[in-house]
């Protein structure tokens, strides 16, 4: 990794604290998703300690090493490394009393009731206070150096998707596919699959989030290919649809709806745009075509250090960031420049089958860029 293409983690760790809730002095950051955004490290366990004026690395003694040495290369941002020798808890309570008065921040998503309450245990007196989204939201518009590493992924997982006719077959099964595939783009560079491969024929087609499995594919199925490799640490993930000898014309009709209805939300998505209007354009197609009781999932969902992030592309109701129960977070409900998502409308119909066509994007302020330039045609094998 160059200079030119490292992290602006220094910025990232000042807009942590350009608004925070009222009152918080420290934030505790436990999603490895966010720990790697803010400061490059990427172990299995770790916590980030992150104040107005001071931020540490917590890492226990399989890490201490790796973690000064990469710091010293460069490729950790310049944060204080905290190694523990006890608990977890009791470290952080120490590093907690530097922090000055005021409450604790932590992330809600990602802590377990019995980590929550063993951190209130170890610093007693102190208020801790549920924060959702905080660090997603400045993930959700990408640097230059993601968007770097994201097109890399999106180049090599359509390098891949070029050559689907080599490895979808009459007879052989979908694991073996999948295989194929992995094997494929990690040949191609990427470190490891985004997600575990989709190879779902005939029938299992009509599940939208199948596992592959020993079934052979047989002549008539649909199937549907959703794949993508990570590379610098960024995701790629795009679907492609296949169809085994002679397709009948009833899942033919189905691939031209989501087809169009493919074509229709890539062209609402522009900056300023709500979110669940991409949805709704997706939503209309399939309408007219018969299968709006076809529609089992949103329209798409935002892509970087995760498969999966912020924004969601999904209805009015439902729309990005929130969970059950929560408050929809407006602030992430409009498309912005700079931010990457998939656009991947599908129908599933038991008896026909499901198709998705899935690509990812970049939004710019007069539409977006296709990072996935792959064919969409049916490929007839
Ligand atoms: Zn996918
Ligand atoms: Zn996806």
């Amino acid at each position: 990794m160059g200079d030119f293409d490292r992290p602006d983690w220094s910025g990232r760790l000042r807009r942590v604290w350009r608004t925070p809730p009222a009152d918080v002095c420290a934030l505790v950051v436990s999603s490895p998703a966010n720990i790697k955004y803010l400061c490059g490290f990427d172990g299995s366990a770790g916590l980030v300690l992150t104040t107005p004026d001071r931020t540490w690395l917590l890492v226990d003694g399989r890490y201490d090493r790796s973690a000064r040495l990469s710091r010293a290369a460069g490729q950790l941002a310049d944060v204080e490394i905290a190694t523990l020798s006890g608990s977890v808890e009791r470290l952080l309570s120490t590093l907690v009393s530097e922090a000055g008065p005021g409450s604790l921040g932590f992330e809600a998503h990602h802590v377990t009731v019995a980590t929550f309450r063993a951190w209130e245990r170890a610093c007693p007196g102190r208020t801790f206070v549920a924060t959702t989204n905080w660090i997603e939201r400045l993930r959700i518009i990408k640097e230059r150096a993601e968007l770097t590493a994201i097109r890399r992924a999106c180049a090599v997982t359509s390098d891949v998707a070029r050559d689907l006719s080599r490895w979808v077959r009459e007879g052989r099964t979908e694991r073996e596919i999948a295989w194929d595939i992995e094997e494929a783009m990690r040949r191609a560079g990427a470190t490891r699959p985004a997600f575990e491969t989709i190879v779902a024929s005939g029938p299992n087609s009509a599940l939208p989030h199948a596992r592959p499995t020993d079934r052979q594919l047989q002549r008539g199925d649909l199937v549907v290919l959703d794949f993508g490799g990570v590379l610098d640490g960024y995701c790629g993930d795009l679907t492609r649809m296949a169809g085994v000898g002679e397709v009948k014309a009833e899942a033919r009709g189905l691939f031209e709806a989501v087809r169009a209805a493919h074509g229709a939300a890539l062209a609402a998505v522009r900056a300023e745009a709500p979110v669940f209007e991409v949805d709704a354009a997706a939503r209309r197609v399939l309408t007219t075509h018969g299968f709006g009781d076809a529609i089992l999932h949103a329209t798409g969902h935002g892509l970087g250090l995760e498969v999966h992030e912020a924004p969601r592309l999904g209805r009015r109701s439902e729309s990005s960031g929130d969970r059950p129960g929560e408050p929809i977070d407006r602030e992430m409900d409009r498309l912005a420049a700079g931010m990457v998502c998939t656009i991947e409308p599908g129908a599933y119909v038991e008896g026909v089958g499901g198709v998705r066509l899935e690509d990812d994007v970049v939004v710019t302020d007069e539409g977006c860029e296709v990072l996935t330039e792959a064919p969409r045609d049916l490929l007839l094998v």
